[in-house]
């Protein structure tokens, strides 16, 4: 069930070579420890792992070449060693997303040099290092917090990380939640803003290195899955860091904030769907060797196993040209629309809420079809049913990524 030959068509070589480099080394280096992640407490075969990937060149690979990186400006690029990784391991492909993914709006759009200098190097280096955009806050009885930031209609008002401009500084305060990398990174990029009363002109997205005075960490959360993710309380008491880190400016900050949900949901689509592929190699291994009932078929033989495994297929293939077309979109604004467009975050965000109910299905059917075997880590299905479930919920969880399908087409009160 590898033939994606299509892709052939659809994709530029370079984009494959860099999917094949990908999956050699998810077979080689990530498959025979995948397994061994949930109990990596100190996190010591994730940091090898995600340093084997820096290696490839998968960190520098958006910066552009005169820090060292390979300038690589494309959804589709970045997608397909995306779901590769994940479907090695969901975790990782996290991990490895979010450190690119506050560096995507300065190197794509906002060409902010002082943030590229700063960074680029340091992020282009030998040495592994992360990355955490953080954007999500704790809710309040008057409301705000999860959704109420990343929701386009709230125009950054119930932001509550404020920035302040000091001098030559921005000085920050603030408090964020369940950020991935958070607690690890090198490079925070926080969204904060300058009055919330002030809409989406007070929304500022500002970049704070890992180690600024004032920043600190709660303890690690538990979660069912996603073990090589770490995700932590931040908080912000009086942070300073010059004013030229703030990315672009007012109006441009929450036009690029929202174009970089919209990356978030395209990568999103793209673990999803290598979650799915991952469960789905080991469910037809599985019903492919043990033999059962009267006739002593193998269960993938049987009619009732072959139709939910078509189903899985099905969903699998849809979910990831889904995600290939919204990707296709997004590289294409001049056809399709500006980055920042609600129309861009509508085909995003409809990958990313097919391709995660799509992972969660599939996982949960191959369960079935494994039967007890399902439910014990050795058989390899479990952690991708345990890992793929947060997709759902993150970035907008189900229903608001349903509300910003439908936004650009007519007026939510939402
Ligand atoms: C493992 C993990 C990784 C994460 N990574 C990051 C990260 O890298 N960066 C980051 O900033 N955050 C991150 N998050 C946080 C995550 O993106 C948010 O938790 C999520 O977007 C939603 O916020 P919430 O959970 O507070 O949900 P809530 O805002 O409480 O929403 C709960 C429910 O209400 C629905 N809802 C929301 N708004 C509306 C509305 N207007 N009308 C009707 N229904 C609505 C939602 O869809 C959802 O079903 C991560 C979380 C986890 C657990």
């Amino acid at each position: 069930m590898y033939q994606h030959s299509i892709l052939k068509t659809l994709c530029k070589e370079e984009d494959l070579i860099l999917r094949d480099l990908a999956r050699d080394f998810v077979n080689q280096e990530i498959m025979p420890v995948r397994q061994q992640i949930d109990d990596d407490e100190h996190h010591e075969i994730v940091t090898h792992v995600l340093q084997g990937l820096a290696n490839l060149g998968f960190i520098k690979a958006i910066f552009p070449e005169k820090y060292g990186g390979s300038d690589i400006r494309s959804a589709v690029t970045m997608g397909l060693p995306l779901e590769e990784v994940a479907r090695g391991d969901s975790g990782i492909a996290v991990a490895l997303a979010c450190t690119l993914w506050p560096f995507i709006p300065v190197v794509w759009w906002a060409h902010n040099q002082a943030v590229l200098d700063h960074f680029g190097p340091v992020f282009c280096g030998d040495d592994l290092k992360i990355g955490c955009f953080n954007m999500t806050e704790p809710g309040g009885s008057a409301g705000g917090g999860g959704c109420d930031i990343e929701n386009p209609g709230m125009e950054g008002r119930k932001i509550r990380t404020v920035a302040k401009l000091d001098g030559n500084d921005w000085v920050l305060n603030g408090q964020k939640i369940w950020a991935s990398n958070s607690g690890v990174a090198d490079a925070y990029l926080m969204v904060c803003t300058t009055d919330p009363k002030l809409g989406d002109e007070g929304i500022a997205l500002i970049y704070v290195p890992g180690d600024a005075k004032g920043l600190s960490f709660g303890k690690f959360e538990r979660k069912a899955g996603m073990a090589a993710d770490r995700n932590t309380t931040t908080y912000l008491e009086n942070v300073r860091v010059p004013k030229e880190f703030r990315l672009s400016g007012p109006g441009e900050d929450a036009g690029l904030f929202h174009a970089n949900l919209a990356v978030g949901r395209l990568a999103s689509a793209a673990m999803s769907v290598g979650n799915a592929q991952g469960a789905f190699e080991a469910v037809l291994d599985f019903t492919g060797d043990r033999v059962v009932g009267k006739a002593a078929k193998a269960i993938r033989n049987h009619s009732v196993a072959t139709c939910m495994l078509a189903d899985m297929a099905i969903g699998i293939e849809t979910a990831r040209m889904t995600c290939l077309s919204g990707s296709y979109r997004f590289d294409h604004p001049d056809e399709y629309g500006a980055v920042h467009s609600l129309e861009q975050l509508s085909y995003a965000s409809m990958a990313k809420v097919y391709a995660a109910d799509m992972a969660v299905m599939v996982t949960n059917r191959g369960m079935e079809l494994m039967g007890s075997y399902g439910y014990v880590r050795e058989c390899n299905i479990e952690k991708y049913w345990r890992d793929c479930k947060i997709i759902q919920l993150w970035e907008g969880g189900a229903q608001l990524g349903r509300f910003d399908v439908c936004r650009p087409f007519w007026d939510l009160p939402l």
